[in-house]
């Protein structure tokens, strides 16, 4: 699998199950037709799955030393000092948003609506950019978290949206599922120095634009079908 990331240049890659985990639990169980059907096991497991991500997100953040007080005496530890926002497209993307606030928990937070257009023919075209909330992301750390990277135009829609709200000092992707061509495909259109934290990788995208073998459609396991 590594072949694919010898020739990133500018994108930083952190595929995280490439080293065995519990986090491979937690892909088996979204990924399993019996098990996914649990619509409150899948939307814990891609919590799950943002809590891992973000702990090892962590290790790439700024600290900095400041004393507490303990019940016995005082201490120096070290805190994070990014002003970090959140930013995930709904409906598909709020388990994994609620797993980041689960540790990144003095956060802002960032809500936007992107989804496909799928004309007659059900094959997917343009993404439609709609509701957006943000907070100034000028100078902040901007996570950006989307369960499954399938082409990646909907991350660079986002992208592009949110830069009227300001331009961050650094940026994260965060995703639970990603496809080799979706991974190429931001490469080209994020900034240099961009971090993308990938719990898996997969080889193929259908004609739909789903990944393949992926674990089906996010939304709707997490939340139930739509019209
Ligand atoms: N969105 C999904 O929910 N699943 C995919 O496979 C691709 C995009």
């Amino acid at each position: 699998m590594l072949h694919l990331f010898t020739y990133l240049h500018k994108m930083h890659i952190h595929y995280i199950s490439e080293n065995n985990s519990i986090l491979n639990k937690f892909i088996s169980e979204i990924r399993d037709v019996k098990v996914q059907k649990d619509s409150l096991r899948f939307r814990r497991n891609i919590e799950r799955i943002g809590e891992v991500l973000s702990y090892e997100l962590s290790k790439k953040l700024n600290y900095k030393s400041t004393d507490v007080l303990t019940p016995l005496g005082k201490k120096s530890v070290e805190k994070v000092t990014n002003k970090i926002v959140l930013c995930s497209i709904l409906r598909a993307g709020l388990p994994l948003h609620q797993g980041l606030l689960n540790y990144f928990d003095d956060a802002e937070n960032a809500f936007i609506s992107a989804y496909r257009n799928h004309p007659e023919n059900g094959v997917p075209s343009e993404i439609i950019v709609e509701y957006f909330a943000s907070p100034s992301i000028e100078n902040k750390t901007l996570l950006l978290a989307d369960p499954m990277l399938a082409t990646g135009q909907s991350l660079v829609a986002v992208y592009e949206a949110i830069k009227k709200y300001g331009i961050p000092k650094e940026l994260h992707i965060v995703v639970v599922i990603a496809s080799k061509e979706g991974i190429d495909f931001i490469k080209k259109h994020f900034p240099e120095n961009t971090h993308l934290w990938v719990a898996a990788v997969d080889e193929t995208l259908n004609e739909k634009g789903y990944i393949v073998p992926g674990l089906g459609d996010a939304g709707d396991l997490a939340f139930g079908n739509k019209l």
